[in-house]
């Protein structure tokens, strides 16, 4: 059997990625331009990997299977992204989002992991501000907050109900910016078909040019899978097809550990289904989330009454209503 070994750096948990990044061996600016780097995928994982390596240095060969980076799946993501700034002086804070991000993640995400995203959380937003991502203001131009992810704090960062698109039209132009300097080769309609090790470490991948069917090979001192997520273990969810875990299966096959399978994001509040055509669900406007009032009837006699269309749910006064989310959790109300 094999052991996980997820290499956590040392210390204290809230010191232990600052103590590692104080550390850490460093690559000498003249040498970094020596250096290969591989990433398939350009979704905000990929696509800002890509860019922020070739913007360091590296030479970067990025990988996707569509016919533009700018398709990756992250373009779906409604809601927005979340940052500790505490612009609404609602008491939020490092240790707040890493808290909740613990709890939302079921207590089973890696601490250090969380608390690290919580430290850079504001960092990201400034460098997606400053790559124009037009994230929405309130009337005198500041920032704006809304409240999403069932938490007490407002602290999630949006572009109406768009952020994914518009934060991966950021990630976008801060990689095309790094094609034009020559530093990213970009190669669309291309899917990795299998990881190539060497001595133990990832040196290379094969992929399969989508148009011609050819396969090619690519090497490199590294290789960096940010392939998206693994959607399609249901019949439909809010992933497109596409989104089929092929990447991650390869290098599971190489022995990469695949973690948490069970760990699906599901989307509740989707468009129902139309017909057998449909692929994927499409969400309903997150920019609503966290509003609005959820009840069911207070009495047993209104429910079989409303199943057999004998009575509207509208006719229900606001006594016969039960809000039982907020009777049973009165803190967090709806946002449970
Ligand atoms: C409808 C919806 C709403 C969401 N809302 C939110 C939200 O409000 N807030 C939030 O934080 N998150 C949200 N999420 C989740 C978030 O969008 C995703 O977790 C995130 O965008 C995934 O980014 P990624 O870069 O890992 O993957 P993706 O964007 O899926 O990118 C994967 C990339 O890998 C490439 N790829 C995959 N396999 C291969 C292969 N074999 N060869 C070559 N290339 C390959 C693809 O071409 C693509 O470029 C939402 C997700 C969905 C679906």
């Amino acid at each position: 059997m094999s052991v996980l070994d997820s290499k956590i750096p040392e210390g204290p948990l809230k010191d232990k990625w600052t103590n590692h990044k104080n550390k850490i061996d460093l690559v000498n600016p003249a040498n970094k331009r020596k250096i290969d780097i591989i990433v398939v995928g350009t979704g905000l994982a990929g696509g800002s990997a890509a860019a922020s390596l070739a913007e360091m240095g590296y030479n970067v060969k990025s990988f996707c299977y569509q016919d533009s980076p700018r398709r990756a799946h992250s373009i779906a993501a409604q809601g927005g992204i979340n940052a500790a700034k505490n612009y609404q002086n609602d008491g939020d804070s490092v240790y707040r989002l890493f808290y909740d991000t613990v709890k939302g993640g079921d207590y089973r995400s890696r601490e250090a992991n969380v608390h690290r995203l919580a430290e850079v959380s504001g960092n990201i937003i400034d460098q997606c501000v400053a790559q124009g991502v037009p994230f929405g203001r309130d009337y005198g131009g500041l920032l704006d907050n809304r409240s999403f992810g069932g938490v007490l704090v407002s602290r999630t960062f949006y572009a109406k109900g768009q952020t994914g698109q518009q934060l991966l039209l950021g990630a976008y132009s801060a990689l095309n910016r790094q094609i034009a300097k020559g530093k990213v080769t970009m190669y669309n309609r291309h899917e990795m078909v299998e990881l190539v090790k060497v001595n133990g470490k990832a040196r290379g991948i094969i992929a399969r040019n989508l148009e011609t069917g050819e396969l090619e090979r690519h090497s490199a001192h590294a290789v960096v899978i940010a392939s998206g997520g693994y959607g399609n273990v249901f019949f439909l969810s809010t992933n497109a097809m596409g989104s089929n875990a092929t990447a991650a299966w390869k290098i599971h096959k190489k022995g990469a550990h695949f973690a948490n399978p069970c760990y699906t994001q599901i989307h509740p509040t989707c468009i129902p289904r139309s017909g057998e055509h449909q692929s994927k669900l499409t969400l309903m406007s997150e920019s609503l989330r966290n509003d609005g009032r959820i009840w069911v009837p207070k009495n047993m006699e209104d429910v079989l009454a409303i199943r057999e269309g004998k009575l509207k749910p509208t006719d229900l006064s606001e006594d016969q209503r039960d809000y039982y989310l907020e009777r049973r959790y009165p803190a967090f109300g709806n946002l449970v």
